[in-house]
């Protein structure tokens, strides 16, 4: 379970003006998940920051990673959409932060209840502006073409 520790450096989840570092365990253990999901090694970058430096860069909306409960991910070889998809797939993500970037990357955090946003030119916007909710996410459906196959 330590493998993406030992990958992680500390300079990519340290504060980037300080070389601070608070990082919480379950944000971790989540970022392992993911990994081994993606089959591939993450690419980390902006996990915590400590105030002065959040406030500078994102304010008051990207506040989790003051708390050491956020990163910026990016799989190498995967779209927006696919990433995404994969981070669903993380309980901790599903139910905590995704946000997605158009730079190109996730931003993923460990809050307690679920939160989806998407950012474009440095405006905050609703998640469908840069990724779909996944087929799967309506099994419902699913289940219908199913029934209708069998007939
Ligand atoms: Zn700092
Ligand atoms: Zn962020």
């Amino acid at each position: 379970m330590a493998e993406l520790q030992k990958q992680l450096s500390r300079t990519q989840l340290a504060c980037s003006c300080c070389g601070d570092l608070k990082i919480d365990q379950r944000l971790l253990t989540a970022l392992e998940t993911l990994q081994r999901l993606a089959g591939k090694v993450l690419e980390v970058e902006d996990a915590y920051r400590c105030p002065a430096h959040n406030q500078e860069v994102d304010g008051i909306s990207d506040g989790e990673h003051t708390e050491g409960t956020a990163a910026h991910v990016r799989i190498p070889g995967m779209t927006l959409q696919q990433m995404y998809e994969l981070a669903l797939r993380v309980p901790e993500f599903a139910n905590g932060g995704i946000g997605a970037y158009d730079g190109g990357f996730l931003h993923v955090d460990v809050r307690q209840g679920s939160s989806r946003w998407a950012q474009v030119r440095g405006q905050y916007v609703g998640i469908q502006h840069l990724v779909n909710e996944p087929v799967s996410a309506a099994p419902h459906r699913k289940a219908v073409h199913a029934a209708t196959a069998a007939l």
